[in-house]
Formats: structure tokens, C-alpha cells, sequence
């Protein structure tokens, strides 16, 4: 019992008869709010207190609670989102391919056909331009129009064949260079068998070719 408790204990009868000063009734009041032992005195002398305004602190306590866990709850589910969506965005750059923009990587001086002594034509891709492994292969009519792999041409009318090269959307967007990027040598075709005239690089993004190779 502290030494609070025997004051209290001594001011319980008056606070109970409502007849101590308004100093003593406000220090009693304070004390039962927060110690039962006195509060449970006074209850024996037929008093009833309000602990409202005790209950009401909790109470206050419980949703200031409820009200941080559900702040930290929806922080985190927002973090979640943000971090989902930064990772769906970064996988789809780094695994979508599109047609690379030789004008924008300037590639030009990256890119090489050269004729060995066994007729073998090999594609030459240093830097960006071997940013991807992925090479659509495409033939053109005689008027030029470009005929690809997939799509129906008349393979009589071959006049030349050509590659696009592709790149990751991530390359476009940060022009790094990812892992694969190492020199690469490509056997086209041999030019003694091929009934091919040429050989070229067709850029689909400025609509611009760039032969690398001419039958004599
Ligand atoms: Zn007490």
C-alpha cells in the first residue's frame, strides 16, 4: 500500500459523503481511477464509481491500435503492389522481344558478312547489335518488298535474304547491354549453293535496309 493509498483510505469516508473540499475530492477521484484496492474500499461503503472514464482511455487505446496495424497493413499491401508491378515490368522488358532500332543503337559499324574461302557467308554482330540471339529471317521479291519466314512468298522470286535483328525491351529502354551480348559469328548460308543475290539487314522500326552482301 503506498503511501497515496493511506491519504486516500483517510479522505474515502468525506468522499463518500460528498462533503471534502474540491482539492481532496479531485485527488481521490485521480487515485480510484487507476488503483482497485481503493476503489474497491470505497465500493464497500456503498459508493458505486464510474470507471467510464477509465474504460474510455482503453477503449481509445484499442482503436488508436487497431487503427496503426490497419495503417502498417495497407502500407504493406502497397509496397507489395508496387514491388509486383516493378517486377512483372522489369521480366516483361528483359523477356520481350521487339525489333531493334539500328538507327537508335547505331549498330551500323556492328554488323559484318563476310565471305570465307569455303563460300560459308557469316554474320559478324559485335556490341548491341549482338544484344539478342534472336534473328528473324527474311527474303524480299524482286521489287524489294520484304517476304518474312512465316508469311506466303513465292520462293522462285527470292531475290535477297536479310535478317532483323531483335533486341529486349529493356535494351531500348536503358541501352545497356545484357548478358548475351558477346561477339557473334552466324553461318548464313554458302553463296556457291545459295540461289541467293544478296544479303541484307532490314531495320523494321525506320523501314531502312542495309545490304551486306552482292553477288558479283
Ligand atoms: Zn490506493
Amino acid at each position: 500500500m503506498s503511501k497515496n493509498c493511506e491519504i486516500v483510505k483517510d479522505l474515502l469516508p468525506l468522499y463518500a459523503d460528498e462533503v471534502c473540499t474540491e482539492e481532496s475530492r479531485k485527488l481521490v477521484a485521480e487515485h480510484i481511477a487507476h488503483c482497485s484496492e481503493c476503489r474497491a474500499e470505497l465500493e464497500k461503503m456503498g459508493k458505486h464509481i464510474s470507471v467510464k472514464a477509465e474504460t474510455d482511455v482503453n477503449v481509445m487505446k484499442r482503436i488508436r491500435k487497431r487503427m496503426r496495424i490497419e495503417k502498417i497493413t495497407v502500407g504493406l499491401i502497397s509496397l507489395a503492389v508496387v514491388l509486383g508491378i516493378g517486377i512483372f515490368a522489369l521480366l516483361y522488358m528483359v523477356n520481350t522481344l521487339g525489333p531493334m532500332d539500328v538507327l537508335q543503337m547505331s549498330i551500323g559499324e556492328d554488323v559484318r558478312a563476310e565471305v570465307d574461302e569455303n563460300g560459308d557467308l557469316t554474320l559478324i554482330l559485335k556490341d548491341y547489335a549482338a544484344t539478342e540471339d534472336y534473328l528473324m529471317p527474311i527474303l524480299s521479291d524482286e521489287n524489294g518488298k520484304h517476304m518474312g519466314i512465316d508469311k506466303d512468298f513465292d520462293a522462285s522470286k527470292k531475290e535477297g535474304f536479310g535478317v532483323s535483328l531483335m533486341q529486349r525491351k529493356i535494351n531500348s529502354f536503358a541501352a545497356f547491354e545484357t548478358y548475351d551480348s558477346m561477339d557473334r559469328k552466324i553461318d548464313v548460308f554458302n553463296v556457291n549453293e545459295a540461289e541467293i543475290d544478296r544479303f541484307f539487314i532490314y531495320d523494321e522500326k525506320n523501314n531502312k535496309e542495309y545490304t551486306l552482301w552482292e553477288r558479283d
